[in-house]
């Protein structure tokens, strides 16, 4: 299941540079080097060629999956355990500790200038069943159409540990019901004792810096506080871009929640 798992074909992945590690800097590091005592490092691999079609449009991709190295010793330990002792049918329990975030590379990161960059937190029910309570499914496929039509090029860096704006897929169903019920989307994170929005975004700033390094680039959000948090983390050549797509009935009233906590854009955007 994981290519990590018989050392050989690791080695192999290292020797061919789709295997490396960079530093919270972006820095590329040495992937056979054990990290110092607190050190976070990410371990990337690709690029993988995806060849994407979202509503009959084709998109060329190269896709690089992300995930922090201390979760993945976490989990070649076990496995190593596991394998001593057979237990195949507890390998699928493996992927449960880590959460591997994608980078979607669209053009040649080498030649980008002030590229399109889109920090999308992941959404089941939204990007994958389509659901309209929320805008996430149209805001990543419009995301990929505005990328690849720009002459920039750019990439979409994919978080995967960001269901329910950080709280996970069993809380976040359960703000749903409490949603259905009169609150808002921040007031029913609140009645769980749950924060209005847990995401990290330091592993995004991390890649940023090791696709971009510190040329400017154009952030697809309508969130300041996404924009904030990067630049709290040393990002700072980013300017934002409104992305306000998707929007109908049963997503209005979460629109104008959002709006109200934060968000920029205007009555023109969701009317
Ligand atoms: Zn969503």
């Amino acid at each position: 299941m994981f290519t990590y798992i018989d050392p050989s074909v690791r080695e192999r992945l290292i020797d061919q540079g789709k295997l490396i590690r960079i530093d919270e800097f972006g820095a590329v590091t040495d992937p056979r080097a054990a990290p110092g005592p607190g050190a976070r490092t990410i371990s990337v691999l690709g690029p993988i060629p995806l060849p994407l079609e979202r509503h009959g449009r084709h998109y060329t991709v190269d896709w690089y999956a992300a995930v922090r190295h201390t979760e993945l010793n976490k989990a070649t330990e076990l496995a190593d355990a596991l394998r001593r002792r057979e237990g195949q049918g507890s390998f699928a329990l493996l992927a449960d500790s880590m959460a591997v975030n994608s980078v979607l590379v669209m053009g040649d990161p080498g030649k980008w200038k002030d590229p399109l960059v889109r920090v999308h937190s992941s959404c089941l029910t939204g990007d994958v069943f389509g659901s309209g309570r929320c805008e996430c499914g149209p805001q990543f496929i419009a995301a990929l159409e505005r990328i690849d039509a720009d002459p920039a090029g750019g990439m979409i860096i994919y978080m995967s540990g960001h269901e329910g704006r950080g709280i996970g897929l069993w809380a976040k169903a359960a703000t749903y019901l409490l949603q259905d019920a009169g609150e808002n989307t921040y007031q029913a994170n609140r009645t769980l004792g749950l924060p209005d929005d847990s995401r990290d975004f330091s592993d995004a700033a991390s890649l940023i810096r090791y696709f971009l390094g510190d040329k400017p680039f154009r952030l697809l959000t309508n969130n300041p506080k996404k924009v904030d948090d990067l630049r709290a983390m040393g990002i700072s050549n980013v300017t934002r871009v409104k992305h306000v797509c998707g929007v109908g009935e049963t997503n209005r009233g979460y629109l104008e929640a959002k709006r109200d906590w934060g968000h920029e854009f205007g009555d023109e955007d969701i009317s």
